[in-house]
């Protein structure tokens, strides 16, 4: 005899045998997002209301530049020996800086050097570390795979198209460090404007190969196209008898979650071009950026909310950082709390080997070691693929693929046949996390060369020995 009615709590008057106790509801991190007016902490922004605080074009116009401008909005938040330090930094930095209030008011300034959100965008002089000598500007070789200015078609059925040079925040780490921004002391840029006459080309030649499929539309920031562009784009790439596939690239919902909620002409044309895709058969969606749980709050959650609800698709590409996101805990949460606001895990990236952020770097161990924890903790879709975009143009490979892993001189090998078949890629692990014997071996370009031949000869074994 049933009492209780099954589809209302406690469902079942039958005894449930546990098999384990249930979890503190407090203990499930990844629900607790940032609540409240978090930012009027910040002096700069103590008497700032919600709209405004929402307003994309007040979160722009106050973005931070200078460490004038971050000593004027936090003031005397962090130590004055901080402010120096930055100052400093900025000097060497490969990047200007642009960090939104909304970033600022995420940052612990009572810690800032430990702060994950303050080391991806400002950068501090005390922390730099040596470069590691195989270092370059542009080590994914966009440039060398690239038939029109600004369209790197590398893989075979898909390609990149940066339509233009600008970002919602600039990130410290940039891969594109050798186009994003404003010239720096140390890097006079490659220009990618937003020109509808090099986006002409782009498009011809995309029009013209009919093995393309798939296009990403990154940047640059597809956050900093007005409207009308992305619509432009959006309509001119997907309306091409041969594109299947497209997507947006954007940090926007990481760093100003906001403009999803304030800036209705940018998202409605963000979704039409999704319905657009969507009547004609093809899928369009939204590729974000977010590096660490801080970075979502209840903004975020509201933002993801009304793209899911509105049929936007959003998958998220993060980097393994040093100190921001390399230990198995910050991983897990990371990838759960993305789940919990809709975004779905799709890749974690090696850090790029770019100049200037040696201090971001970690080994490729670190990165198989957290993989090993991340698999499992929840659903199979929602767990990313830990990659490595090996340096020199293969791609972007399985972590755990490596043909060769030489721990000690820190050389990984990876092969790519289905992209660049016959060649090998290197990735090198931070210098400073090698022994000092071999540290000093890498400064002595013949030892160097000596390291690199042997993990090509030892690679090319290891893999005939699998044949
Ligand atoms: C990452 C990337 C793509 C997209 O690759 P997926 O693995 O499909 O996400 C396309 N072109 C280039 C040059 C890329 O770097
Ligand atoms: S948002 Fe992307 S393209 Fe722009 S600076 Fe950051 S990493 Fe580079």
């Amino acid at each position: 005899m049933i009492k209780t009615d099954p589809t209302q709590p406690p469902y079942t008057d039958e005894v449930i045998t546990a098999i384990k106790p249930p979890v503190v509801p407090d203990s499930l991190l990844h629900t607790k997002l940032r609540q409240g007016e978090f930012w009027r902490q910040i002096p700069a922004y103590a008497d700032i209301d919600e709209a405004t605080f929402l307003d994309h074009l007040w979160q722009g116009k106050h973005s931070v530049t200078s460490a004038d401008k971050l000593e004027a909005a936090i003031q005397g938040l962090a130590p004055q020996a901080f402010i120096e330090d930055v100052k400093e930094g900025l000097r060497k930095a490969p990047m200007s800086i642009r960090v939104s209030p909304y970033l600022i008011s995420l940052i612990d300034w009572k810690d800032p050097y430990h702060d994950p959100i303050r080391i991806q965008f400002i950068p501090v002089a005390s922390k730099v570390l040596r470069d590691h000598p195989m270092l370059t500007l542009d080590s994914l070789h966009e440039q060398d795979d690239a038939p029109v200015p600004g369209l790197t078609h590398r893989y075979a059925d898909k390609a990149l198209f940066l339509p233009l040079d600008i970002c919602p925040v600039y990130c410290r780490f940039c891969t594109r460090s050798y186009a994003i921004g404003m010239d720096t002391e140390e890097v006079e840029k490659v220009q990618l404007s937003p020109d509808p006459k090099r986006w002409a080309k782009a498009f011809k030649y995309i029009a013209s190969r009919p093995e393309l499929e798939d296009i990403v539309v990154s940047g640059g920031d597809a956050y900093q196209l007005s409207a009308r562009n992305l619509r432009l784009i959006g309509e001119t790439i997907i309306t091409m008898p041969n594109i299947r596939r497209m997507r947006f690239a954007t940090k926007g919902p990481a760093v100003m979650p906001m403009k999803i909620l304030t800036d209705t002409e940018w998202v409605n044309s963000l979704i039409y071009v999704v319905e657009l895709g969507r009547k004609l058969g093809k899928d369009v969606v939204l590729h974000t950026h977010f590096n660490h749980p801080d970075e979502i709050t209840w903004v975020t959650e509201q933002a993801m909310l009304k793209l899911f609800q509105a049929g936007v698709f959003v998958r998220n590409q993060s980097v393994l950082q040093r100190g921001v996101n390399d230990t198995k805990e910050t991983m897990q949460l990371l990838m759960k709390r993305l789940g919990h606001v809709n975004v779905h895990p799709y890749y974690v990236y090696m850090h790029d080997m770019v100049k200037g952020v040696e201090d971001l770097r970690t080994t490729v161990q670190t990165a198989m070691n957290i993989e090993r924890h991340v698999r499992g903790t929840t659903a199979g879709f929602n767990t990313p693929t830990f990659v490595c975009d090996a340096p020199g143009g293969g791609g972007k490979r399985d972590i755990h693929s490596a043909d060769y892993y030489d721990r000690v001189t820190g050389i990984a090998v990876y092969t790519a046949p289905g992209v660049k078949p016959g060649q090998s890629f290197m990735y090198f692990d931070p210098i400073d996390t090698l022994s000092p014997d071999v540290q000093a071996r890498w400064q002595d370009p013949v030892q160097r060369q000596a390291m690199i031949d042997e993990a090509e000869i030892k690679s090319a074994a290891a893999l005939l020995a699998q044949l």
